[in-house]
């Protein structure tokens, strides 16, 4: 079968593979219908995750079509449409009672890797480097998914695939970063990025009620977009105004009640400390650009809260923890727990509630995906979601 591999920094290419195999009773093998490139999949374009090898798959956003089940799987049958969620979670374990799902014990099997680097192991995810179990991800015509008795979630064929596809990754990752922040309608919302998890976390910030939602980011169409398709009422462009001032002005000097940070580890900035946080980074002497947590945490009104979606991988420099500690701020952050969302989700695109479409701005082929890279990592074309099809 054909999947777009990881071959190096900034070097994807469509492969021949062996197609995938039921390995345990409770996989499933499913035909991808439609996949996406994440904002998470540039860290590792861009080299910034470690423990990528030469050849992984890469994709973990996909829907499809399920083709073949192992014995123990007994919900789903063959022919069966279904969005996959990227964090793989088995359903029994602890961390899934609790519905932590991203946290599951029991799917992450290289879970020696974070233990060592993040004190305790993450779940497995697919396509996401070996830190998060190696697994073969879903840019590919076929994947193996494991635990399909648990994770996949059946769709209506009433639904368009791109009502649906995001259900496997950024919307519910962008509903949890703003449930994170306990909304009413009197709270300032403030969402940092405006790339397609910041688009679809304003989306739900208003959603949950919000009314006063201000978007930051330099990309003057991803801004133009936060306004007329996902519901912002204000926009910072950093480059033009200082952020800092700036959000202060708009909140009679408090700062939002809670900022939700959809930047991550490659955030850029201006003046001098970015040119610290890149050559830090570049030297890997610190792991992440943690330029966008910081001005959330020194922005954020005290006693706020900060929820932080940007995916980090380490330790970072210069983390204003006495800003934090002193004006009573809560963080609240994580690989989504995507199973935790979805029949809430699906209910609410169902009542019209939420529609998450307006994100995907472009299609191409499964052989386009390293034009499709480059096209994402440049923000050429107004590009949000690239939707790729085989
Ligand atoms: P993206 O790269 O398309 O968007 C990021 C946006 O942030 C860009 O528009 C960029 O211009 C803007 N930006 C850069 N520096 C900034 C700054 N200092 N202040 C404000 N804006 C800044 O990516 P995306 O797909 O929207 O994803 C955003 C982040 O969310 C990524 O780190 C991704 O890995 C992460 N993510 C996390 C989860 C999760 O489960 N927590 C799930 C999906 C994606
Ligand atoms: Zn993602
Ligand atoms: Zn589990």
């Amino acid at each position: 079968m054909r999947a777009t591999c990881w071959m190096g920094k900034k070097k994807v290419s469509v492969e021949q593979v062996p197609e995938p195999q039921i390995l345990n009773a409770r996989d499933a093998i499913v035909r991808v219908t439609a996949t996406t490139i994440c904002g998470s999949d540039l860290h590792l374009y861009n080299g910034f995750m470690p423990t990528m090898q030469k050849g992984d798959i890469l994709g973990h956003e996909f829907m499809g079509e399920v083709v073949a089940l192992g014995k123990a799987v007994t919900n789903l049958k063959v022919g069966d449409r279904v969005v996959v969620p990227f964090a793989i979670a088995c359903g029994n374990c602890e961390s899934c009672q609790l519905e932590n799902y991203s946290c599951c014990e029991n799917s992450n099997p290289t879970g020696w890797m974070p233990e060592k680097l993040m004190g305790h192991a993450t779940c497995g995810c697919f396509g996401y480097s070996h830190l998060t179990g190696g697994f073969a991800g879903g840019q590919a015509e076929y994947v193996r998914v494991p635990f399909a008795d648990f994770g996949p979630l059946k769709v209506p064929s009433t639904l368009t695939d791109k009502q649906v596809l995001f259900l496997s990754d950024i919307l519910p990752t962008a509903f949890m970063g703003a449930e994170f922040c306990e909304i009413n309608p009197k709270k300032v919302i403030c969402v940092f990025g405006a790339g397609p998890v910041g688009q679809l976390a304003v989306a739900s910030a208003r959603a949950l009620g919000a009314e006063k939602i201000i978007v930051v980011d330099r990309v003057p169409y991803r801004l133009k977009m936060a306004v007329e398709k996902a519901g912002a009422t204000d926009v910072i462009n950093y480059e033009d105004h200082p952020l800092h001032e700036t959000l202060l002005d708009m909140t009679a000097g408090r700062g939002p009640d809670a900022i939700i940070e959809a930047v991550g580890m490659e955030a850029h900035s201006t003046g001098a400390q970015y040119i610290v946080d890149k050559t830090k980074q570049k030297l890997k002497l610190s792991m992440d650009r943690p330029i966008a947590v910081r001005d959330a945490i020194l922005g954020c009104r005290s006693g706020g809260i900060v929820s932080i979606l940007g995916v980090y991988a380490g330790f970072v420099d210069k983390f204003p923890l006495g800003s934090l500690m002193n004006r009573g701020l809560t963080i609240k952050t994580g690989q989504c727990h995507v199973h935790r969302y979805h029949e809430k989700l699906l209910r609410m695109i169902e009542e019209g509630k939420i529609d998450a479409s307006f994100v995907a701005t472009h299609e191409m082929n499964l052989d386009d995906a390293p034009k499709g890279y480059d096209m994402f990592m440049r923000k050429q074309d107004d590009v949000q979601k690239i939707i790729l099809r085989s």
